[in-house]
């Protein structure tokens, strides 16, 4: 079969490689759609984020390496012995972080929790590739009312769905967003889906804020035309937010904001409000510790998303409560044009996308 390997950073080629063989509790599935994560576009070039360290060993000591893919949607062809959820023919989307099944935690069936497992795409081949051999644990069957391409989004909606989850929103709190990417786009309509009351976004691109008013914000405030602080305390009374969801902030060379979104945040939240920090800084960042501790400010961080996370994905976007079509801006076709899915999710602001860019490998109908 046909997959893409890692050579080294900057490095990516399709290659032919021997097709995987499926084994217990398993299932070997055919890739329908798959996307690169930021994440992963910024690790193939050599750029520090989460797991760069051990990226880049693997580069060193193991290269060529099939790595990343793990947002997609797969269909089932075979399943290994033991599998009883799925059978072939199912559609899946997988939760990434998978349970070790040794320690403490999964083996008092709090495997939700365990942080020691294997993350599909970094330490198990992902999907970009044609076909990709993943454990039953970490799947869940796709709804029928959901494309392949929303299908795609599952995994980066459930981070979103656990991050909503951690600012224990109240019916009708006052909630701003800053950032309208695709995952401030998803915070938005999950907090809106848990009864958040005002719903105020902020970025700094005028297409970002109209699709944010088309998907349910009240307000959506262009920070590139005012002081989105200002703009927010106006909307509040002058008290502030009670819950601030930062999803803007990381290197400015990829269009984000720095840590100025961050400093926003902590003007534009009401005292004793949330903060959840759902951005990827890639370095270590000063914060004037003094404010938040005087303010009683919380400053949250998401807890890892779960396989119940990953179901409840499935309903929000299955009954429409969550609109994952109008952020998909970019579908290539054919497992060639990944390197220029990886292109356009490094250029996101450039290419005028929301959610990185998509591939799909085959149609419905195979
Ligand atoms: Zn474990």
């Amino acid at each position: 079969m046909k997959a893409w390997r890692f050579y080294g950073f900057n490095d990516m080629r399709l290659d032919d490689v021997a097709m995987p063989q499926c084994r217990p509790y398993h299932v070997l599935a055919e890739v329908l759609c798959v996307q690169p994560s930021v994440t992963e576009v910024q690790l193939a070039r050599g750029i520090r984020t989460l797991a760069y360290d051990h990226i880049k060993k693997r580069l060193e000591t193991e290269a060529p390496v099939q790595l990343f893919g793990h947002e997609f949607c797969v269909r089932i062809v075979e399943v290994g012995e033991g599998v009883t959820r799925f059978r072939a023919g199912d559609r899946v989307a997988a939760r990434a972080k998978l349970p070790c099944g040794n320690c403490p935690l999964c083996l008092s069936e709090r495997s939700h929790l365990c942080r020691k497992g294997p993350i599909i795409g970094f330490q198990l081949p992902g999907c970009f590739a044609e076909f990709a051999v993943l454990p039953e644990i970490a799947l869940v069957k796709v709804d029928d009312r959901i494309s392949d391409n929303e299908a795609a989004c599952l995994q980066s909606l459930s981070d979103s769905v656990a991050a909503v989850e951690t600012a224990q929103i109240q019916l009708g709190d006052s909630v701003a967003i800053f950032g309208q990417g695709s995952m401030g786009l998803e915070c938005l309509q999950v907090a809106r889906s848990c009864g958040a009351g005002k719903l105020i976004t902020v970025d700094v691109r005028e297409e970002a804020c109209r699709i944010s008013k088309e998907l349910g914000a009240d307000e959506a405030i262009n920070a590139s035309a005012c002081d989105p602080v200002q703009a927010i305390r106006d909307l509040t009374e002058g008290n502030g937010v009670d819950v601030v969801f930062e999803c803007a902030g990381g290197s400015p060379k990829q269009g984000l904001s720095g840590t100025k979104s961050l400093m926003q945040a902590v003007g534009a939240v009401r005292s004793g409000g949330k903060i959840v920090g759902v951005s990827w800084f890639g370095q270590p960042l000063e914060v004037d510790v003094d404010l938040l501790r005087e303010r009683s400010l919380r400053y949250l961080f998401p807890d890892i998303s779960t396989v119940a996370h990953l179901e409840h994905t499935v309903r929000l976007v299955a009954s429409g409560r969550v609109r994952l079509k109008p952020v998909i801006t970019h579908v290539l076709n054919g497992i060639e044009a990944v390197a220029e899915a990886f292109e356009i999710t490094a250029n996101k602001a450039k290419c005028k996308a929301i959610n990185p860019a998509q591939v799909v490998l085959r149609s419905k109908v195979s």
